[in-house]
């Protein structure tokens, strides 16, 4: 029995999550739940997983849930009765609890981005110095992961991140300019959440998931590259030094990925489980990425590949933009602008502590806001 924590279970990765536990109850168990705003929902999953630790964050005024103890995000991710933590929390929430689970060895399930994306240096040192592992949650880079089974660093030559290309792949310049928030919320393949699925749009999900990928397989930017794949069925791809390449292909659906780390070494006949029919699905696409029409990703790329502050800054910003493009207050080509501006007016810190990074993002969301 796999003991649980999951931090953010009310989101949509916490949510599929528990779509899991709930189609193996025999092999996890739900030990801790930590939900964000949507407190009623945080209250229906504690009745029906009967969690023995909830956070206690967002539950101010004394008000309580059906008898469990209640912690910090940090408390939940250390405690000795929790074997795995699912950190699904959006934002910087993540970094605190992903320290303090490494710091006592466990098992990270990571699908909170900025958690590499801010502190990848930090996370995956400290991860090494207590042997604890980190596993990705997150279609490019499980197939990534499931690709290097079995194979030595030395052979790989390159890591191809696949994109969907996001609503816009082929639109034009001026219709870029002109895209309303309710067209880039509404994904060709993909269900997620509101921020990523922005991001998605942008691509500049795909570039924190190349300095993700960049820290988490521990691979120099120059071998990292991204392709546009507009069915999402291949979900990455790993070429090796003699020139053979290997791919992971199911159909988008994130529920395989989170099984797949929560199985971790095994792997489980599941009630998600969706052939892949290959002849239905007919042919698989493939082209270059437009970085003059998708600005985000070299912004990340290049963010990622300066490193020290930069990605921090870079994830700071990205958000701000975005809540404005959300609330109608710059256009979607505004959103890579507004982040190369911030970007531009950073003084990097080249090896930062925890505080040198929480310090970047601030200076960058108040330099984002004041900027636009
Ligand atoms: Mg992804």
């Amino acid at each position: 029995m796999r003991r649980l924590a999951v931090l953010g279970s009310t989101g949509s990765i916490g949510r599929q999550t528990l779509e899991i536990v709930r189609a193996f109850p025999e092999r996890l168990e739900v030990v801790a739940l930590a939900g964000g705003k949507n407190i009623s929902l945080l209250k229906e999953q504690v009745a029906e997983f009967r969690p023995r630790l909830v956070c206690a964050e967002l539950l101010a005024g004394g008000e309580g849930i059906l008898g469990a103890s209640y912690l910090s995000l940090e408390e939940i991710a250390s405690h000795p009765d929790v074997d795995l933590v699912v950190v699904a929390t959006s934002g910087k929430a993540g970094l605190g609890p992903t320290l303090a689970a490494i710091g006592t060895g466990k098992t990270v399930a990571l699908a909170n981005k900025e958690v590499l994306v801010m502190a990848g240096e930090i996370v995956t040192a400290e991860a090494q110095r207590h042997k604890a592992e980190i596993m990705p949650i997150d279609s490019e880079h499980s197939a990534i992961w499931q690709c290097l089974r079995g194979e030595g660093k030395k052979g790989i030559s390159k890591l191809i991140l696949t994109a969907s290309g996001g609503p816009f792949r082929l639109s034009s310049p001026a219709q870029l300019a002109a895209v309303a928030p309710e067209e880039a919320l509404n994904h060709p393949t993909w269900q997620m959440g509101v921020k990523v699925t922005i991001d998605s749009a942008t691509l500049m999900n795909k570039g924190m998931e190349v300095i993700e990928a960049h820290w988490l397989f521990d691979i120099p930017f120059s071998q990292i590259e991204v392709v546009i794949h507009p069915q999402s069925i291949i979900h990455s791809i790993v070429e090796f030094i003699d020139g053979s390449a290997k791919t992971q292909l199911s159909l988008p659906d994130m529920r395989l990925p989170i099984q797949y780390a929560l199985a971790y070494p095994d792997r489980w006949e599941g009630p998600f489980r969706q052939a892949l029919d290959l002849g239905k699905i007919g042919s698989l696409d493939f082209e270059p990425v437009d970085l003059d029409r998708f600005p985000c990703l070299k912004l990340a790329m290049e963010a990622g590949e300066n490193g020290g502050t930069y990605p921090a800054v870079l994830s700071a910003a990205d958000e701000v933009a975005v809540e404005l493009f959300l609330a109608r207050k710059i256009g979607f080509q505004d959103i890579p602008a507004l982040v190369a501006k911030t970007l531009d007016r950073h003084q990097v810190i080249s090896h930062p502590s925890i505080e040198d990074i929480l310090a970047a993002d601030a200076w960058a969301r108040e330099t984002a806001k004041a900027a636009f």
